[in-house]
């Protein structure tokens, strides 16, 4: 099995997330992704940041159509933080099947890869998958993006890179919609209509549950 697994907050989930994540699964052929809705610090608990519960369901809504889609509740159920260290160790150790297992972000989260908690050791336990609007060739990778290539230790490998580890870095070119959570939450806010940015039944549910 070639599982991916895909953090955010998702406050809400927007059809950017869900294209990159269905282009994600296609080029590196997972067989599944999981969706991760981080939780609520209890201090988050304000108008911007909708409860956790209400997220995930808004994720469930979202990908209930898609076979390869499932959600994972791990973050939201916990009552502490989550770390995504921990996420991953919780999957690694709880699957029996043989599994490789990529952890996926857009290219901002990976520009910020080295203020991770353990990160060190996150690209020593599993693959990344990287989405970008602009890969073709490296020279065309942000310049901090490039800088935690090296800082992690990656050697370009053929189409990807791989450090000492055998882990593997691969950035994948996804089409990029403009649409952004802050700005859907804004426009909720307004009154706005946000059809077409979210899939309908998240749209519906927002506006059911005055969520923003
Ligand atoms: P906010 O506006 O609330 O900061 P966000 O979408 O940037 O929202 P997250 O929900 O935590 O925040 O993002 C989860 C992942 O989705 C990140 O890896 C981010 O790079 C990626 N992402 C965010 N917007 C888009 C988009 N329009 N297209 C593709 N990926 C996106």
């Amino acid at each position: 099995m070639r599982i991916g697994l895909y953090g955010g907050t998702f406050n809400p989930i927007h059809m950017g997330h869900l294209r990159a994540a269905e282009e994600v699964r296609e080029a590196m052929r997972f067989d599944l992704v999981y969706f991760i809705p981080a939780g609520t610090p209890p201090h988050k608990l304000d108008g911007e940041l909708a409860p956790a519960d209400n997220r995930l369901e808004m994720v469930r809504l979202a990908t209930k159509n898609n076979l390869h889609f499932m959600i994972s509740d791990f973050e939201v159920r916990r009552a502490e933080r989550s770390y995504t260290i921990d996420t991953v160790r919780f999957f690694l150790s709880s699957f029996r099947q043989r599994t490789e297992w990529f952890l996926m972000m857009g290219i901002d989260a990976f520009c910020e890869l080295e203020s991770w908690r353990a990160a060190d050791e996150l690209t020593t336990l599993c693959n990344f998958v990287v989405h970008t609007r602009d890969y073709g060739a490296e020279s065309e990778l942000p310049q901090n993006a490039l800088a935690n290539v090296r800082r992690f230790g990656y050697r370009k490998v053929d189409d990807h890179y791989a450090n000492t580890s055998g882990r593997e870095l691969y950035f994948v070119k996804t089409t990029y919609i403009p649409v952004s959570a802050t700005a859907i939450r804004r426009a909720a806010r307004q009154g706005k209509s946000i059809r077409y940015l979210v899939p309908l039944e998240v749209a519906d549910y927002i506006a059911r549950h005055r969520l923003y």
